[in-house]
């Protein structure tokens, strides 16, 4: 995710340092479901076929062990796919929705949970059969008929209905997850906005691939991510768009932006499916959009290795967010023309977040300290500013600038967003840059992109493979960039 006003100020060689703030999304937590206690196994054929570990059966956790985000995800199990039917009316704002999930247990499972923020779940089944659910803030806890033994494939299927409400005015972000707009809704669900859509394990560290199908009224385009599937079908006065994501996607990269849309589609220069969509209201961006976001991909490919996706693109739509996010294929900004700089953030976040995805929030300088080192990359290769130059104007900052306060390494729940994760972020690359020369410091990018694609990353890992391609001790370096809270005075 970037502000529009950060990137903003990343592409100009700013005479002084402006002060910007970086505006993007909060946090926002669920009430948390107690466990309920330990249950019996009541089917102990079942045991015996699924090959499961011994021990009773009991309540998945209500979140997936994030300590700073406790009741996001959930534990208990692993999602495998999602298939969302869902069908919206802009003008009632009323969605209806059936949500399959193929899951595996990890463990004896007597119950588990689902995240699902708002409407009403009129069923659940689990392997077609019956299940009985309760709600509780953001949780949808559901019992099986029969527990679902360690290790064993199930397949829960939610129908729900009801008026998506984003999540509002949470700490310092404004409106995320799925928004109404005048013509449909724009949906960017960076934290942990997916529950406002659809019921799911909404983590980062559980990653599934997924099938969108959308019902809209006729007239409208409905856009998800990955490829379109057939052609979309129009019958009494509505349209069902059919949309694939075949790649391992984070829950809040999930998206079904839709409205009216004018669209370019082809290819970029090197050869990968580009797919631009705007607003009417923002027709004069679009061909912009396509272009630099062409040229953005294949130069990103030759930095950080081949595009992890199926295509690429963008779409900008008639909301005044402020922001824009990095739906995996296709980014998304809310109501204003990108340039480049903000247009390279989010593509460089199809590598890192998209592809590597973080496992823990507080990692998410893994995240935006890239994604804001690659707009300084870009604006080298664009001739203007260089990286030394962008570094040295951040590094300016005297040291009781509160970006020398907050550590980056640690990314705070209830300010996940601060500008050092991502300033002082790039900054740590770019001094990691200068300490190993730019062969290891290049050759780690891409090796860190070959060896997590599809996967998940911690920052200890990410430190270890640098050691491991410079042959150089750098905990300190890395102590003193992400984890000290004063400005760093060697590298
Ligand atoms: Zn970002």
């Amino acid at each position: 995710m970037a502000s529009k006003r950060l990137a903003a100020a990343t592409a100009a060689l700013l005479s002084t340092l402006a002060t910007v703030g970086t505006v993007a999304c909060s946090t926002s937590n669920g009430e948390s479901v107690p466990p309920t206690g330990s249950v019996k196994p009541v089917a102990s054929d079942v045991v015996a076929g699924g090959g499961g570990g011994g021990g009773e059966a009991a309540p998945g956790t209500a979140g997936i062990g994030d300590p700073d985000f406790p009741t996001d995800g959930n534990g208990g199990y692993d999602v495998g796919h999602y298939g969302l039917k869902l069908s919206y009316d802009p003008p009632s704002k009323h969605l209806s929705g059936v949500t399959r999930i193929e899951a595996r247990a990890t463990q004896n499972l007597a119950s588990f949970n689902l995240d699902l923020s708002g409407f009403t779940v009129s069923r659940v089944t689990v392997d077609g059969k019956p299940a009985s659910f309760g709600r509780a803030g953001t949780e949808l806890s559901v019992t099986p008929a029969a527990f679902i033994p360690n290790a064993a494939a199930f397949t829960v299927e939610v129908a729900y209905a009801g008026e998506p409400k984003p999540v509002r005015g949470s700490s310092n972000l404004g409106t995320y997850g799925f928004i109404p707009t005048k013509d449909g809704a724009f949906v960017t669900c960076q934290p942990n906005g997916a529950k406002t859509w659809f019921p799911g394990n909404d983590h980062p560290s559980d990653k599934a691939s997924y099938d969108f199908e959308i019902t809209v009224p006729a007239g409208l385009t409905a856009l998800a991510n990955g490829e379109l599937v057939g052609t979309p079908k129009s019958a009494e006065g509505k349209t069902t768009f059919q949309w694939r994501e075949s790649h391992p996607m984070a829950s809040y990269l999930a998206t079904v932006t839709l409205g009216r849309f004018e669209m370019l589609q082809g290819t970029t220069p090197g050869g990968v499916k580009n797919l631009a969509a705007v607003d009417p209201r923002f027709r004069g961006s679009l061909k912009k959009l396509y272009d630099v976001s062409g040229r953005v991909t294949d130069y990103w490919s030759t930095v950080f290795g081949p595009y992890p996706f199926s295509s690429t693109g963008g779409v900008v739509d008639d909301f005044p967010a402020g922001y824009a996010l990095e739906n995996q294929t296709k980014p998304m900004y809310g109501g204003f023309d990108p340039d480049d700089a903000i247009i390279a953030h989010e593509l460089a976040h199809q590598w890192f977040g998209d592809s590597l995805s973080i496992t823990r929030w507080k990692d998410l300088w893994l995240n935006e300290g890239f994604a804001t080192y690659a707009e300084w990359l870009w604006s080298e290769h664009e001739g203007e500013a260089t990286a030394e130059q962008l570094f040295r104007r951040h590094y300016g900052a005297g040291a009781e600038d509160p970006i020398w306060g907050y550590t980056p390494g640690q990314a705070k729940p209830d300010d996940l967003f601060n500008d050092s994760v991502y300033t002082r972020g790039g900054m740590t690359l770019h001094a990691l840059r200068q300490r190993i020369g730019d062969p290891a410091f290049f050759k780690l990018l891409k090796e860190w992109n070959t060896t997590h694609r599809y996967g998940n990353v911690t920052t200890p890992e990410f430190v270890a493979m640098a050691e491991k391609i410079s042959g150089k001790k750098l905990d300190a370096l890395f102590d003193a960039w992400l984890f000290t809270a004063r400005k760093p005075t060697t590298w």
